[in-house]
């Protein structure tokens, strides 16, 4: 029996696997705790498996097996990973950011490891690609890399058929790559003018007045200046594409997050061709595909840690 836990920094949702399959049992989702001491996230998530287990009517030491799929970024205490994550750790940014709880981080895999066998907690996007190499749009692609265009922006990178982890599990944090001189777009990470701080959802809404959704809707309904800025949107995004394509010499990108999948046919062929003709040796050969898990990606990504 596998734990199936997805941590963000607005839900945590839990299911649990038999092992055969696919199929998640006992699926459930609240809201991610923040307040209390910093092994509150924790004790939450090992709740939560409990009331799954008793859903399922399982005992719950039945369940050994933990795969964690979460929001980054990752710090390492004494070789265990601790979440160092804007959106979930107040102290990270300071009072003004708004959050109520004064963490640093929040330790995951510490007290995880106290109560499951085994333990393997990975970034959201690499869990993503994971699950995208297994069962996805990636299979059988050994240079290769899942986007998420969402809330934020992320990424997980694979090459020479090796998913790339870095020093402290953060390998993939290309939402924060600088692409533009933009000085007014502020991310929560402190940057100015990087990748999330200009197109990710809780941007647009930020720098247009509007959420992305509406935005794209009058795109599509021939409102000139919603498509130019949805064509900036697009530049920026294809410009982050175009570099991990050019620095990791990739085949295929999976592209998923809420903004993307809810509007594929429009975004699809504008980022497509952000990359053509640029730089051929480099782009001709690497293709842009939607998820081929859809909107279940993040439901799998933490099973395929598990696998
Ligand atoms: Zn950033």
């Amino acid at each position: 029996m596998k734990a199936c836990i997805d941590i963000g920094g607005t839900k945590v949702a839990v299911s649990l696997n038999t092992g055969a399959g696919l199929e998640l049992l006992a699926r459930r989702s609240e809201p991610t705790i923040k307040t209390g001491t910093n092994d509150a996230l924790a004790r939450q998530v090992m709740r939560m498996v409990d009331e799954a287990c008793a859903e399922a009517g399982l005992p719950p030491d039945k369940v050994q097996r933990a795969g964690v799929s979460s929001a980054g970024p990752f710090v390492l205490r004494n070789g265990m990973v601790e979440l160092s994550t804007p959106n979930i750790c107040g102290g990270l940014a300071g009072p003004a950011r708004g959050l109520p709880n004064d963490w640093i981080t929040a330790p995951i895999e510490a007290p995880l490891r106290r109560r499951f066998a085994e333990v393997r907690v990975e970034n959201d996007a690499v869990s993503a690609l994971e699950a995208e190499r297994r069962w996805g749009a990636l299979q059988g692609v050994d240079d290769c890399a899942y986007v998420t265009w969402s809330t934020g922006v992320g990424m997980g990178l694979c090459v020479d058929g090796r998913v790339l982890r870095g020093k402290n599990g953060n390998a993939g944090h290309g939402g924060h790559m600088f692409v533009s001189d933009n000085d007014q777009a502020l991310c929560g990470c402190g940057n100015v003018g990087d990748v999330e701080a200009l197109v990710a959802g809780n941007a647009v809404a930020r720098r247009f007045g509007a959420d992305a959704a509406t935005l794209l809707q009058k795109a599509k309904a021939g409102d000139a200046a919603a498509i130019q800025t949805v064509d900036e949107l697009c530049r920026v995004m294809g410009r982050a594409l175009y570099n991990i394509t050019a620095i990791l010499d990739l085949q295929r990108i999976s592209l998923g997050g809420s903004v993307f999948g809810n509007n594929i046919d429009y975004l699809l062929p504008r980022l497509q061709g952000q990359l053509r003709g640029k730089l051929p040796a480099l782009t001709d050969g690497c293709e842009l595909v939607p998820a081929g898990l859809g909107d279940k990606v993040g439901d799998y990504a933490a099973l395929a840690l598990l696998v």
